[in-house]
């Protein structure tokens, strides 16, 4: 398997190491730092420098700058560093739910149940309804690749949406795209179809 090209942005993977982000979310960094030994590598140095910080009891706070300086320094790293926590098959989802030909989706309930977490198959070739979203949005592809605005995501990539980004992914035709998505709020759907999938799956 290649590496992945789309990681999460430095402010993620901090917010990963120090516990700010909720549990759906953070399972979908987990799925991701699993194809990604650059991000796992930058997990281990974070909570290397988080633990150093903490023998110290210095108040100095995990910048930006220092992040992104860990993170180059990573790019000559080493060995290969053990996956940190969770594993898609590891996660307790619901029944798979049918939607349409190949189009399947999967729901989790994790921690208290605020965000939405599911796994949502696509067939090869399907190009999904335009949508939009509302707050945050993770997605972590776990198998095929998908097209869409910002670029070709394929397994192992990583995806963070916000609310400004609308979007119609493709799907590659060569195969199925299995996606692991952690959501704050059901998407925005502008079509009748969209909608319809809305009222029977809630995402
Ligand atoms: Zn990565």
């Amino acid at each position: 398997m290649t590496t992945p090209n789309h990681h999460p942005a430095p402010a993620v993977l901090s917010d990963y190491v120090s516990g700010a982000l909720r549990p759906a979310f953070a399972t979908v960094v987990a799925a991701h730092l699993e194809s990604c030994p650059h991000c796992r590598a930058a997990v281990q140095t974070l909570e290397a420098l988080g633990g150093a910080m903490i023998e110290d009891l210095a108040p100095v706070s995990l910048s930006e700058g220092r992040i992104e300086q860990a993170m180059a320094a990573l790019d000559q790293a080493g060995p290969e560093v053990e996956a940190h926590a969770v594993t898609a098959d590891r996660i307790p989802f619901g029944p798979e739910r049918w939607l349409a030909p190949g189009m399947s989706i999967r729901k989790a309930k994790v921690g208290n149940g605020e965000d939405l977490l599911y796994l949502l198959r696509l067939p090869a070739g399907q190009k999904t309804v335009p949508h939009g979203h509302v707050g945050t949005e993770f997605t972590t592809v776990l198998k095929g690749a998908y097209v869409d605005g910002e670029g070709r995501f394929a397994a192992g990539d990583f995806c963070e949406m916000s609310n400004d980004i609308e979007h119609q992914p493709h799907v590659d035709r060569g195969g199925e795209c299995l996606c692991l998505i952690a959501s704050e709020k059901p998407m925005r759907q502008f079509t009748r179809l969209g909608r319809f999938v809305h009222m029977i799956t809630g995402v």
